[in-house]
């Protein structure tokens, strides 16, 4: 409980009665020849102003070059992904490579991409499958 009175101005810094105490304070020591703390704190106050400012902007500028939007090739969702980094489609579940071009399935090592043709009596249209089969490490007990 602080009590009524001069407290209360010390704690109601706001404002007007704020910039003039600021300015009253750089008069007084620009009056005894300490401007340099004055210019020193203005200068660091400027620099905490201005660097989340500048990276603000430096943050838009990295993430225009860097963001790629595209539609995941296998299911046509719309993403958005940072360039040269992988991600994995939320529709679909589809790893997916960012290039500068777009997204692509990401095909890990030891992955062959292979292109299946269904030639069974039932299908005779020769439709094109995409599958990828997965060649599995070898496991410990191969030597
Ligand atoms: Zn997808």
């Amino acid at each position: 409980m602080y009590p009524q009175g001069s407290n209360n101005y010390q704690i109601n810094f706001s404002g007007l009665g704020c910039w003039l105490t600021v300015l009253g304070v750089v008069w007084l020591l620009s009056a005894i020849g300490l401007g340099w703390i004055v210019k020193s704190i203005a200068f660091i106050v400027v620099l905490i102003l201005v660097t989340p400012v500048l990276a603000y902007f430096g943050f838009r500028w990295w993430l225009k070059r860097n963001l790629i939007e595209g539609n995941c090739p296998v299911c046509e969702t719309q993403l958005a992904g940072i360039r040269n980094t992988q991600t994995v489609c939320p529709n679909c579940r589809t790893q997916l490579q960012v290039s500068k071009q777009g997204f692509a399935r990401f095909t890990p090592e030891g992955t062959v991409e292979v292109n299946a043709v269904d030639v069974t009596d039932g299908n005779r249209s020769g439709e094109a499958v995409d599958v990828s089969v997965e060649v599995l490490p070898p496991g410990d007990d191969e030597n």
